[in-house]
């Protein structure tokens, strides 16, 4: 792998070990209030995210290059509502989208074609990952105050299944 390829790869394991962290302060927040659907969800997320940190780590290890490791950090750990949360979540899900479309741009520009291609999976992930985010926010845009519809909302997050990591395995 050229150097450029590698140091941005690396610094993707950071960024969705971030993603995980981030997603577990979330669901400690719903967990202290008491909201046991938005804190599954969010613990799912969380684990979902770690396999993404899984499949950079693997596709590193399996082109022979060095897996390289950072201090993780997020820069809120603390919110108010669910609404914050879930603008905060959809908000950070297009951060990460524009990541992965700058890691395309390197892999094209390298002419990396073996990393342009394991990139294909995240690029699909991704437009997942922004519509789910979307979708629960404005569902919590819908229900305003009404605590009754915040906990219907919370029944139905509850339902997500945990998808274990699977590092490199196609789906
Ligand atoms: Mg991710």
């Amino acid at each position: 792998m050229k150097k450029e390829i590698l140091d941005a790869f690396n610094a993707q394991i950071k960024a969705e070990m971030e993603s995980a962290y981030l997603y577990l302060a979330m669901a400690a927040y719903f967990d202290a209030e008491s909201l046991d659907g938005f804190s599954a969800w969010m613990k799912a997320q969380a684990i979902e995210e770690m396999g993404h940190a899984m499949r950079f780590y693997q596709h590193i290890i399996d082109r022979d290059g060095t897996v390289e490791f950072e201090p993780l950090g997020i820069k809120k750990a603390r919110w108010d509502s669910a609404l914050e949360v879930f603008t905060d979540t959809l908000e950070h899900e297009r951060y990460v989208t524009s990541r992965i479309d700058d890691l395309v741009q390197l892999t094209q520009e390298h002419r990396d074609r073996a990393g342009r291609h394991f990139l294909e999976w995240f690029v699909e992930e991704q437009i997942e990952e922004e519509a789910t985010a979307s979708k629960v926010l404005t569902d919590i845009k819908r229900v305003g105050d009404s605590g009754h519809g915040l906990l219907m909302i919370d029944r139905e997050l509850g339902q997500r299944q945990i998808a274990l990591p699977t590092a490199g395995e196609e789906s």
